[in-house]
């Protein structure tokens, strides 16, 4: 009978964390696409009349640019203040904690290699944050894709 309880103690505890990873693994699975404020940020864009690619695949790296301007060579990141640490409302989680500290350490060196191998190629990089106001974000972009239009026209 003991042995009974203990096993069915087994279970409940074995179920718990059975459902801790499968949403741990729906984390690592899922990109990080279309959230509410890369819709925001993006139903900005449009009404400022820019036109931009989405999900554009970064030339040289794995990574995915939430919105490209290709020819003007500018990348956008709108970076979810969980998953890059926000200094603001960045939270560490404390269950599973050393998994979820290595994992957000990674996401953020992964973001600087990202930048730097995008600097490399000659693309300039805009990151926002969740927590930034996506008209303003708006503005700063159609601001960057003037001067590197102004750029482009002077150097030839
Ligand atoms: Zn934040």
């Amino acid at each position: 009978m003991a042995r009974r309880l203990r096993q069915r103690d087994l279970v409940t505890k074995a179920g718990s964390s059975a459902s801790s990873l499968r949403v741990r693994a729906r984390m690592q699975r899922t990109p990080q696409r279309d959230t509410p404020c890369e819709l925001a940020l993006r139903s900005a864009l449009r009404r400022l009349g820019l036109r931009y690619r989405l999900h554009w695949r970064l030339p040289g790296t794995r990574s995915h640019a939430d919105v490209a301007f290709v020819r003007a060579r500018l990348a956008v990141f709108v970076d979810g203040c969980f998953w890059h640490g926000c200094a603001l409302h960045g939270t560490w989680p404390k269950h599973n904690a050393e998994w979820w500290r290595r994992k957000i350490e990674a996401n953020k060196a992964r973001d600087r290699r990202t930048d730097s191998t995008l600097h490399e190629l000659g693309w300039r990089v805009l990151r926002f944050w969740e927590h930034d106001d996506m008209p303003h974000a708006a503005e700063a972009i159609v601001s960057e894709l003037r001067d590197r239009s102004e750029q482009h026209s002077r150097s030839g």
